[in-house]
């Protein structure tokens, strides 16, 4: 039907099921972007690894197993976003470089990432 939908939502599980591509954002900017499967299969950026690994499983037993990734802090205002990589003060994996950098999106498969150790961290 040449017909594009945008769907705006922090409900990841319903975002899972309807969309064919999606784009995650942090304090209004995009850091992740590519196919549903791909970035729900295999998040790349930190922020999306905790998000996905957030997602409650129907699967009791599975629901037991599963491992969160709890970010530390609050996120900042979005009015006064932190220097260099936005997502730096909560990131588990940030270095020096992190908060001096405004990362660039890097291409890896069909998923396009804003973060400066993406072949580090997966
Ligand atoms: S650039 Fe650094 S702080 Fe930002 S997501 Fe990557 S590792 Fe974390």
């Amino acid at each position: 039907m040449q017909l594009t939908l945008v769907f705006i939502s922090h409900d990841l599980s319903v975002v899972k099921h309807i969309s064919d591509r999606i784009a995650v954002m942090y304090l209004g900017r995009i850091v992740e972007v590519g196919p549903a499967t791909e970035v729900f299969g295999k998040p790349r950026h930190p922020y999306t690894q905790a998000l996905v690994s957030a997602i409650p499983l129907p699967d009791p037993e599975k629901e037991r197993q599963r491992k969160r990734i709890i970010l530390q802090g609050d996120p900042p205002s979005p009015l006064n976003p932190p220097a260099g990589c936005p997502f730096h003060p909560r990131c588990l994996h940030a270095v020096e470089a992190c908060r001096k950098q405004v990362p660039a999106f890097e291409l890896r498969g069909n998923q396009q990432v804003a973060c400066i150790r993406v072949d580090e961290i997966v």
